[in-house]
């Protein structure tokens, strides 16, 4: 892995003091703002940060848009038509702004992170006040106050990031939330853009990872889910991501861990023993395969091959007592032909995840399968996604059918259903499975023994144990 640079406590003496400057300013204004995240885990953390740093600034949170004196959006540019929406979601705020000339409008996060289109965004939208890449996520309270001073601010840094510690952070969830342990990546699947937005892969070091959680788990959270872009690439000096995981288990508490995303190239037998071994390591691995054809495979530059995926599968069944495994794939990629297709259908029945998220390939600009010829017509895209569908949906339910009923286990209640007759409470095993049982309200956050009494759909049904 490269040298990176940390940035400390130290290093952030401006963006403090921004901060603070602003704090002063603003004291008694009751100031709001109001944060729309897109996209993956990644940047909902970071807009945990985006709101750690703006109630530093003294705003606090608005329940609605309108109630709004800062709207930020965090964007993401994976998914297609996600500029589309955003240049729709800004161009609503025109009206606002002319009502409301002090109401301060941010754009930052992946897509505002290509240079070309935080340039377009910033020209055509003047109304616009902030606009800064990944990278500048920081230095928000800087480019803050300077818009609060009047000032149109644009920020991207096309160098790569940092590993920035010491943010404050203002998390969602209570008793479940996210630690992230590595930043970027350097595998370059040909159809992602990610590697070009978040820049070259960089480790937090073991020592800060195992401190926070420590103190998370002092808060009372149950949960801590390990996250990059490829954990399994994780390296701090000696320190690997399963060495990593031995240290987190030791953290004492009642809580769980789960890490993503595995990428199966770098998943190693010391992994598989982790997972086997560490006793608040949960017992899935979501491991994206995206085809399950080697040609397929190769053309995505994903450096497995589909006999590779299925030794890792066997090897993970054999070691982890009671593991599921999910999924992603991608449809329809440049150059599928059926025959590809048919070895992809071929490998989730043989695999059988317990849930599979199936996207239809679309091209990113500046990506090398953006280029590839024989780029697939949609409707064929469409039909694929379908069957694929269809086929993981067959395999779970004859998977649910026979293999949990008459066991038990725990459930972390994430919620509570007060639409039927009777309240149901659910939540997950640790192997990921949702299981719905009979409970009110005062049990979500809560880690609760489970009797497994019948399936539904791809769900569990329970009854509370003694
Ligand atoms: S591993 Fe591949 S798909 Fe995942 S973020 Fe990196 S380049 Fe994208």
């Amino acid at each position: 892995m490269e040298k990176f640079v940390e940035i400390t406590a130290a290093g952030l003496q401006d963006t403090f003091a921004a901060a603070d400057r602003i704090l002063k300013e603003m004291q008694g204004c009751g100031r709001k703002y109001y944060v729309e995240s897109y996209g993956c885990q990644m940047n909902e953390h970071d807009a945990e940060k985006i709101a750690g740093m703006l109630q530093a600034c003294g705003y606090s949170k608005a329940e609605t848009k309108n109630d709004a004196n800062l709207i930020l959006y965090n964007t993401c540019c994976i998914r297609e038509h996600a500029e589309k929406r955003v240049f729709g979601n800004i161009g609503a705020l025109k009206k606002r702004k002319e009502e409301d000339p002090g109401l301060i409008i941010c754009v930052c996060g992946c897509m505002m992170q290509q240079k070309a289109v935080a340039d377009r965004l910033f020209k055509r939208f003047p109304f616009v006040d902030i606009v800064f890449g990944t990278h500048e996520l920081h230095r928000f309270p800087i480019l803050l106050e300077k818009a609060l001073s009047g000032e149109r601010v644009i920020s991207v840094r096309e160098s790569d990031g940092e590993v920035v510690e010491d943010l404050p952070v203002i998390r969602n969830g209570s008793f479940s939330t996210f630690v992230t342990i590595t930043y970027g990546c350097n595998n370059f699947c040909s159809y992602c853009i990610v590697p070009y937005v978040r820049g070259r892969e960089r480790s937090r070091s073991p020592e800060n990872i195992v401190n926070e959680v420590r103190e998370l788990v002092r808060q009372g959270y149950k949960e801590i889910t390990l996250l990059g872009q490829n954990v399994n690439s994780y390296r701090y000096d000696d320190v690997d991501f399963p060495e990593l995981l031995r240290q987190v288990n030791e953290v004492e508490g009642d809580f769980r861990i789960r890490f993503m995303t595995s990428h199966p190239k770098d998943l190693s037998p010391r992994l598989i023993d982790a997972m086997a071994t560490l006793d608040k390591v949960c017992n899935h691995i979501h491991l994206p395969v995206q085809s399950g054809s080697n040609a397929i495979l190769s053309a995505m530059n994903r450096k497995y091959t589909r006999e590779k995926y299925f030794a890792l599968v066997d090897a993970i069944r054999e070691k982890v007592d009671g593991v599921e495994l999910t999924s992603d794939f991608i449809v329809g990629f440049p150059g599928e032909t059926e025959e590809d297709f048919e070895d992809t259908l071929d490998l989730a029945r043989r695999v059988g995840f317990s849930a599979a998220y199936v996207f239809m390939y679309s091209p990113r600009a500046g990506t090398k399968a953006a280029k590839m010829e024989n780029q697939i017509p949609e409707e064929v895209k469409k039909e694929r996604l379908l069957r694929l569908n269809a086929c993981n949906a067959e395999q779970l339910q004859a998977a649910n059918a026979g293999k949990y009923v008459g066991t038990n286990g725990t459930v972390l209640v994430e919620g509570c259903d007060t639409r039927g007759p009777s309240s149901m409470a659910y939540g997950k095993l640790t192997n990921f499975k949702m299981v719905y049982f009979p409970g009110g309200p005062e049990l979500i956050g809560k880690l609760c023994r489970v009797n497994i009494t019948d399936t539904q759909n791809n769900s569990l049904i329970g009854e509370l144990a003694d």
